[in-house]
């Protein structure tokens, strides 16, 4: 399922969530970090999709901080190239 929901994440809720997250995470990717890397988090991904589980977009459980790489992992459906 796809994340491309250009309303959703242009909102001003999303956007501030987004940056409660990436400060829990200390701007650093949670996956590289498993892998003892240190690389700058750029963006929040849901761990249950948006498109499934939208009552769980806000849930900080739900979220967490990714580089660009370990978020196109994430999503082998989107070809690596959309967030
Ligand atoms: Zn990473
Ligand atoms: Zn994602």
């Amino acid at each position: 399922m796809s994340e491309n929901r250009p309303a959703f994440y242009q909102s001003s809720t999303w956007k501030k969530k987004r940056l409660v997250i990436l400060r829990r995470d200390g701007y650093q990717c949670q996956d590289c970090k498993r892998y003892g890397r240190i690389r700058q988090a750029i963006t929040v991904h849901h761990i249950q999709h948006l498109d499934e589980h939208p009552e769980l977009a806000f849930q900080p459980d739900n979220l967490i901080s990714l580089c660009a790489e370990c978020h196109n992992k994430r999503h082998p459906e989107k070809g690596g190239k959309r967030w």
